[in-house]
């Protein structure tokens, strides 16, 4: 996980700190480094090397993501003395709509801290009306950092050395360091590493679109639901659409994701159901995404955070780069910049989340199998309308699919709830009564009744239809 050999280094007033990268990971680290620093009686000089403007438009101020947080990830910045003014919030997500080949099922946030709300990374979509305030999120976290007295360089880096002491390289100059914080996430291009071997983590390509359609259009599309679909077209793993006040976001995850991948999505019957005809896109991309660690994690003056280092699979990458740049910024002050600080005060949480993730492999496996088999996917809707009418304490099956869709709990706690007998006795009771019915032997085309709502429940309709595994693409991406 690591290299480097050497005694405890310590940071002391006066040291250098040069993050590269500012996005939320690289803003944190230097937030946290700041705080700690004033505890520990420390004055540091901390930068952010950070080239895009986040005020901007479009994917040049854009850190390219779905932009959904769950509020308990933001009510830790208050360590800091951070609140995420409501400028920066485009929607509060009450509901989660999951779409399946066997029907579709709205869930109700069932955990009275689970809220989640949607944000910008930068400036907003680039064909969209302009804010009259600024919205980026990240915008606002390199804001803060600044404001608390963080140096800001509008330089890409493009070369990292660590020997004999450390320094970053921009095209304009060399920068001298004590520690180098390696906060760029995986969308950078390559920086040249002159005497570390850092391989960057293992990524998977996504695609992402947005779509303008006023407040009032998204609302009559979308409501304030978070709407995830699991295709039965082989080569798509998910796709969401995320709500944004007048604009929403599309984004998918696949295998490959061949162009013409997004307006095949758009022309699915189950999405194009929702919308009006004829939608425009008013920016769009091909962002990658972490899923598994780089290497080395650290080295003597050296720690990677965020996607750079180690993030949650699939999930609150935003989190995670808070938890990943704390702990390092915490280690840094605390204990010491040589490898074998980092192996102690920051290693066990990377290690904790490479475990984690291997729990979420394991759960989005199931997905995938829960995805492709109606007979499956049915007993699980089923079971999740029918304890909509219990005590938000006791909807575990709708716990375990609000964290699978937000990240609101660790995998391995997921895992634990995915184990509670009485989750497998409710699945059980609606198999057998799926098969009484002779649904299971339905095939995809075949349009089948879910259960009528009670009491409250998350269902939003009863008659839902499959449809054929393969859509043509009806319109070129662009
Ligand atoms: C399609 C998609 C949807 C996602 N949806 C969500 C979501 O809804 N919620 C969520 O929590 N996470 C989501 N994620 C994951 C999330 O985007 C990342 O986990 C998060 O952005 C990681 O933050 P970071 O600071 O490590 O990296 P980044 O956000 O990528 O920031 C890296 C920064 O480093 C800068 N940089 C790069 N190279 C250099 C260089 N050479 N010199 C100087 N600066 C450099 C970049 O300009 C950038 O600002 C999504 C990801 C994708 C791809």
């Amino acid at each position: 996980m690591h290299s480097g050999s050497g005694d405890s280094v310590r940071l002391r007033s006066g040291s250098h700190i040069a993050i590269i990268g500012g996005g939320p990971a690289g803003s944190f680290f230097a937030l946290y480094a700041l705080h700690y620093a004033h505890q520990a009686g420390l004055d540091l000089h901390v930068t952010i090397f950070e080239p895009r403007d986040f005020a901007q438009a479009g994917p040049w101020g854009c850190n390219m993501c779905a932009g959904l947080i769950p509020l308990r990830v933001l009510r830790e910045l208050t360590e800091v003395g951070l609140l995420i003014p409501e400028r920066v919030v485009r929607q509060r997500i009450s509901h989660y709509t999951l779409h399946t080949a066997a029907g579709r099922i709205c869930l109700p946030q069932p955990d009275p801290d689970g809220d989640v709300i949607s944000v910008y990374r930068g400036g907003g979509p680039r064909c969209a009306s302009p804010w009259p305030q600024p919205i980026s999120f990240d915008g606002y976290l390199i804001g803060a950092a600044r404001d608390r007295g963080a140096r800001v360089v509008p330089e890409r880096v493009v070369a990292v050395g660590l020997r004999p002491r450390p320094y970053v390289e921009t095209r304009q100059a060399v920068y001298a360091a004590d520690l180098v914080v390696l906060a760029a996430g995986v969308n950078r291009r390559a920086i040249d590493f002159h005497d570390l071997c850092y391989q960057p983590p293992p990524r998977q390509q996504m695609a992402q679109t947005e779509i303008c359609l006023g407040t009032e259009g998204v609302q009559r599309a979308l409501g304030e639901s978070v709407h995830i679909f699991l295709p039965r077209d082989g080569s798509l793993r998910f796709g969401t659409l995320v709500p944004k006040g007048p604009c929403f976001n599309v984004s998918l995850l696949g295998d490959r994701l061949p162009q013409g991948t997004i307006a095949r999505f758009l022309a699915l019957p189950e999405v194009a159901e929702l919308l009006p005809e004829g939608v425009v896109r008013a920016c769009g991309c091909r962002p990658r995404i972490a899923v598994g660690p780089a290497r080395p994690l650290f080295a003597d003056r050296f720690v990677a955070v965020g996607d750079a280092g180690i993030t949650r699979l699939y999930k609150n990458g935003i989190g995670s780069a808070l938890r990943t740049a704390r702990q390092a910024a915490y280690t840094a002050i605390f204990h010491g910049i040589a490898a074998k600080d980092f192996a102690a005060g920051y290693g066990p949480l990377c290690r904790q989340i490479a475990w984690d993730n291997r729990a979420g492999r394991f759960l989005f496996a199931f997905t995938r199998v829960f995805q492709h088999h109606q007979w499956l996917t049915l007993p699980h809707l089923r079971s999740i309308a029918s304890e909509q009418a219990l005590p938000p304490g006791e909807r575990f099956h709708s716990r375990l699919l609000w964290g699978m869709f937000t990240g609101t709990y660790s995998y391995r706690g997921l895992l634990a709830m995915a184990c509670y007998p009485k989750l497998h006795t409710s699945l059980l009771r609606h198999f057998l009564d799926s098969l009484a019915r002779g649904e299971t032997f339905r095939h995809a085309g075949a349009s089948v009744s879910l259960i009528a709502p009670r009491r409250g429940s998350g269902i939003v309709r009863g008659q839902i239809h499959g449809y054929p595994r393969e859509q043509p693409p009806s319109v070129v991406d662009k």
